[in-house]
């Protein structure tokens, strides 16, 4: 996660999420009122503020494959909701898994009330997940509340338990209850996240077989090779890969595995080695999951050393990957078979 952000909802948390998108509904429509009473278009007025709700801001182009963001924030460098759509029309990003981070113990700090908020605004653009403080005794009632709410799996996870931890499990088993996915970061080493992934994964996938596990980060993509060094050595092993990895494998046999192939966890571990990435891509073709994790505005970098991992990971897979029906996959279908559990 490249910064610290602050979550624009913070002000506002007391509200429920309703109260919130009536706000902004009385809001945006006095603004476009206002701005076409300026026009000298007041009957004009009257009719978009009926439809300005629903298609608030531009379409993404039209030119291009559907393309599904599988992990997308709000609330990078402070952008906003506005922001973040505008982000996904400049990639050309159809929809988005969009992940909250409540508790910001990666430096981040993100709401599922501003997520659902967010899909209330633009419902054909937003899936709302939802994530929460799993150290709380009310944790499952929240989520079932989330649910009610409209969210449609959990993540991003990541806080400070190791992955063996009996309330990380609690939520995967919810999961599975609820047919949802479930996107985890996974970082070993001191100061990490959902730790153990090379001891602790396999049982998971094993005991829950409805969830979808959807594996993001360091640990996870380092896993890619069978030559895995220490976390506290390096979290971002580069050169080539050695075949035979724990990715290969688990994918292998737990089709409800899936790789988030987003931020520079993804792409260095993607381009570290193009020859064995082909052929991984080949054998896993259903479980590739594009994402960005991007947190620039503009699709171009411009507030992030001039990088947009959206369009960084579009190019580089429509360069290596020449089946076109499995770009489609990756780019789209397989994201919405994780969020729909139809494998
Ligand atoms: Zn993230
Ligand atoms: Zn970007």
């Amino acid at each position: 996660m490249p910064q610290p952000m602050t979550d624009p909802s913070l002000s506002i948390s007391s509200k429920s999420v309703s109260n919130l998108a009536s706000e902004q509904t009385q809001r945006t429509r006095r603004d476009c009122l206002r701005q076409l009473a300026g026009w000298g278009a007041a009957a004009m007025a009257t009719q978009f503020a009926e439809t300005a709700l629903a298609q608030p801001v531009s379409e993404p182009k039209k030119d291009r494959r559907k393309l599904l963001d599988c992990h997308l924030h709000i609330n990078h460098f402070d952008r906003s909701v506005e922001d973040t759509i505008r982000h996904m029309d400049a990639t050309g990003t159809t929809k988005a898994f969009v992940l909250p981070l409540e508790t910001g113990e990666g430096g981040v700090t993100l709401r599922s009330e501003t997520v659902l908020h967010a899909f209330h605004l633009y419902p054909d653009r937003v899936i709302p997940f939802c994530q929460t403080d799993i150290r709380q005794p009310d944790v499952l009632e929240r989520i079932k509340a989330y649910h009610l709410l409209g969210c449609r799996g959990i993540g991003e996870q990541k806080e400070h338990l190791p992955l063996n931890d009996k309330r990380v499990e609690a939520v995967i088993a919810l999961c599975d209850e609820l047919n949802w996915p479930i996107t985890i970061h996974f970082q070993d080493g001191p100061g990490g996240y959902n730790q153990g992934l090379a001891d602790h994964l396999e049982a998971y996938l094993k005991r829950y077989q409805r969830v979808r596990i959807i594996g993001h980060a360091q640990t996870f993509w380092a896993n890619i090779s069978a030559d895995v060094p220490p976390a506290e050595k390096s979290l971002y092993p580069t050169g080539p890969v050695k075949p035979g990895g724990l990715l290969d494998r688990l994918l292998g046999d737990y089709p409800n595995l899936y790789c988030d192939m987003s931020a520079g966890s993804g792409f260095n571990a993607l381009s570290r080695d193009e020859e064995f990435t082909a052929g991984f891509i080949t054998r896993h073709p259903k479980q590739m999951l594009f994402g960005s994790d991007c947190p620039c505005r503009d699709g171009a970098g411009e507030n992030f050393k001039g990088t947009c991992y959206n369009t960084q990971l579009q190019a580089f897979l429509e360069r290596i990957v020449t089946d076109e029906s499995i770009l489609d996959d990756i780019f789209f279908h397989n994201a919405e078979r994780a969020l729909n559990g139809t494998a």
